[in-house]
């Protein structure tokens, strides 16, 4: 008998939906080079700005201001690389930031992070009032978090910044399409999203840079996306995107529906396992997401156990080289290496249902059954 599956790993990344499907297959028909001036090329070229303009209304930003990019692991890489002094960010960010900003000849300045998720407004005030003025400062706060869901108070930081002269950007990845984003009042100066999340296709992705930034190409020698990333755009990928991104735009409502789910998966879970520690149930949070710690448990082995009963979910903890590692954004909210280090992450989407529900819990009683084995 074929086990039915149960798909609560939203974070990870989306099925793709069918109107972005079709926007894609119609798209590779339109063969023309979108910088040809001819017909075929016009073509081409109109499928690329009506992709920009669904982008910049999820996010409430002028068309100008979206440039196309493989992802949001490109788009944050290209902002962090962008020859700064001083980078300021926290240990929650995803590695995309992390690893580049870390890399970068930039020095580090450490955001502090409390124990619900949260980089509180009046410690960032401290650090910046603190740290002597640095020339071509950035501070880059994660609208939401993949681990955790938790939402930052990006728009007040971001004020605070400007008020030093500081650039922001922020990575939304985890929040476009989930809750109301509006590029222009949160006030910052570049954002990244990525397609997939959205149920768009993968491999594409978009850096918001408000209009009059100062940034270099990312890739030079095309006129692409305004001169800011050179070569033939992925046509099809584009409009995948912009076809979840009406989609999203159009079925936010959906979300409520989703919260209450996940809000009644926690208290079940809760009530199967009063130990278990909801990270960052006291923050502000994505309507999709739950990371769940219990002391004494693995991830990685929840997760397998998870995926055999037919539910997949994924670990918080970064794993590599078989080697199980305590998350970074949970040990920064301060919970034990053995908490951390036991997350898993469920993430529901707007198809999630009550039946989806009821089969991780009947896993989760399972799993939780089981004595934990020696860490
Ligand atoms: N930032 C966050 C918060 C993410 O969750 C992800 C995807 N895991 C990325 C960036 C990278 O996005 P992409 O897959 O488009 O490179």
């Amino acid at each position: 008998m074929i086990t039915p599956r149960t798909y609560l790993d939203y974070n990870a990344t989306a099925p793709l939906l069918p109107e972005a499907r079709a926007a894609m297959i119609a798209a590779l028909e339109q063969f023309g080079n979108p910088s040809s001036v001819h017909a075929e090329g016009r073509a081409a070229r109109a499928i690329i700005e009506a992709a920009r303009i669904a982008v910049a209304a999820l996010v409430k930003a002028k068309p100008s201001e979206v440039i196309f990019t493989s992802g949001a692991t490109e788009a944050n890489a290209w902002v962090m690389g962008a020859g700064w002094t001083r980078i300021y960010f926290a240990d929650i960010e995803h590695d995309s930031i992390d690893v580049p900003a870390a890399r970068s000849s930039a020095e580090r300045a450490a955001l502090p992070v409390d124990g619900n998720g949260i980089v509180p407004v009046e410690s960032v005030a401290a650090v910046l009032a603190d740290a002597a003025a640095a020339r071509r400062s950035l501070l880059t706060l994660q609208t939401a978090n993949n681990e955790t869901g938790v939402i930052q108070p990006v728009a007040d930081v971001a004020a605070l910044a400007h008020e030093h002269g500081i650039a922001v950007h922020t990575d939304a990845v985890q929040a476009a399409g989930r809750i109301d984003l509006d590029f222009r009042s949160l006030g910052v100066t570049t954002m990244s999203i990525s397609a997939h999340k959205l149920g768009g296709p993968k491999g594409v992705g978009a850096l918001i840079v408000r209009d009059g930034t100062d940034l270099k190409a990312m890739i030079a020698g095309g006129g692409q996306e305004n001169r800011r990333r050179g070569g033939t755009e992925n046509v099809a990928a584009i409009a995948g995107f912009g076809a979840a991104a009406v989609v999203a735009r159009n079925r936010m409502a959906d979300w409520s529906r989703v919260c209450d789910l996940r809000n009644e998966l926690e208290r079940e879970i809760l009530a199967v396992t009063p130990n278990a520690v909801i990270a960052g149930a006291g923050a502000p949070r994505i309507p999709n997401t739950s990371s769940i710690a219990v002391a004494g448990r693995v991830a990685e082995t929840s997760v397998i156990k998870f995926d055999l009963a037919g539910v997949a979910v994924s670990a918080g903890a970064a794993c590599s080289s078989g080697k199980v590692g305590a998350s970074r954004a949970l040990r920064a909210m301060g919970l034990s290496e053995d908490l951390a280090r036991s997350a898993v992450r469920l993430s529901l989407g707007r198809d999630t249902t009550r039946d989806d529900i009821t089969a991780a819990l009947g896993a989760w009683r399972k799993i939780m059954a089981a004595p934990a084995m020696a860490a």
